[in-house]
């Protein structure tokens, strides 16, 4: 990252509060209101190691019910954050607090808070919740992360995603180490759009389900935080990349033709080829209506996790590699089997009842 570095030593100041070289602080930054006019805050620890170098922000649970990510950060401020050796790391393990409280995706006023960012002091709570992490956070920092999991009733395999044609995203999503990444500016208004265009380079991690904090998505999750600052200079150490790493060229979701219970016949993570049957789905009396079959040779991104759906409603996600499905199984067979790519697919494949085609009962 030399050349896009600004490793001179900033002033750095958060919640009001200076926060010096070789500081660790933990400050409160006020979000919102109450009705009863009692402040809203969300914790913010900042380790500012004494040496000059890279800025990096982490933030989870925008998405309220997104909580794999608030694990993550948790684990980064213990575990990595005491081995900084440059730099400054700033954790906000919830930054939609309201949300978080409510066990919800979304702000009380309904709004999808990775809509509104930058964000504006004036305009509606949403508005203003972003505003504030923005200004106090995002606009202070070099680079950034953005931890985020499948929305409610699905699953994703672990991936990262950015624009690849910002300076500075594509290393940040490479070292970080996921096997899959996705290429893209996201959505207006997501925080690592803004935060792209505000001249900080940020990425997100879509991994795991909400509501929970899956044992082998921390560990994903936390591996990657540690090979970017590895990447960045701010931590020694070996960057550890995956058992092979490829770009989505080209996402599809498999959609259900009819209403019914699904049978899985894969999950996250497996390789399909074309025509492979992916799910069947059946009536409560066990009657198969619809095989759902994969389109092309792909790798199953995310799933429902709901077994029970509609037509029209998503099933399978599927995530077409540049590189060849016989490449990624050969990576993959040298792989150990302890290792987290074969522990990742074990542990996910545990969320969803899945059996092989043509034999209707699970052993
Ligand atoms: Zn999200």
């Amino acid at each position: 990252m030399s050349g896009s570095q600004k490793p001179t030593r900033r002033r750095l100041t958060i919640c009001g509060q200076r926060i010096r070289a070789g500081q660790v602080c933990d400050l409160r930054l006020k979000m919102s209101e109450t009705y009863t006019g009692d402040e809203i805050w969300v914790p913010v620890r900042v380790h500012r190691a004494r040496k000059a170098g890279p800025r990096v922000f982490l933030t989870a649970a925008i998405h309220g019910d997104e909580i794999n990510g608030l694990g993550i950060i948790r684990e980064a401020m213990l575990r990595l954050g005491p081995e900084l050796k440059a730099g400054t790391l700033i954790c906000v393990p919830v930054v939609n607090m309201f949300g978080f409280e409510a066990g919800q995706r979304y702000t009380p006023d309904r709004r999808d808070l990775n809509r509104m960012f930058p964000g504006s002091p004036n305009g509606s709570l949403a508005n203003r919740v972003a505003n504030i992490l923005f200004d106090e956070v995002v606009r202070k920092c070099d680079y950034g992360i953005d931890l985020h999991s499948a929305a409610e009733g699905r699953t994703n395999f672990p991936n990262v995603r950015g624009d690849l044609n910002v300076p500075g995203v594509r290393t940040l999503a490479e070292s970080f180490g996921c096997e899959l990444i996705v290429h893209g500016r996201g959505p207006e208004g997501s925080l690592r759009y803004a935060a792209c265009q505000a001249g900080c380079p940020t990425i997100i991690l879509e991994a795991g389900e909400v509501a929970k904090i899956e044992p082998t998505v921390l560990q994903v999750g936390l591996r990657g935080i540690r090979n970017v600052l590895v990447q960045l200079g701010m931590m020694r150490g070996t960057v550890h990349r995956p058992a092979y790493q490829t770009r989505v060229q080209k996402k599809t979701w498999v959609r259900a033709a009819v209403g019914g219970l699904l049978r899985f016949h894969v999950a996250p993570g497996d390789l399909v080829e074309a025509g492979q049957p992916l799910a069947t789905n059946e009536s409560l009396f066990g009657d198969a209506r619809s095989v759902l079959i994969a389109p092309s040779d792909a790798i199953v991104l995310g799933m429902a996790t709901m077994p029970a759906v509609k037509p029209g409603e998503p099933v399978c996600h599927l995530a077409v590699p540049r590189k060849s499905l016989r490449s990624i199984r050969k990576a993959l067979d040298a792989a150990a089997d302890e290792s987290i790519p074969h522990q990742l697919r074990r542990d996910m494949a545990s969320q969803v009842t899945s059996v092989e085609y043509g034999h209707p009962d699970p052993d």
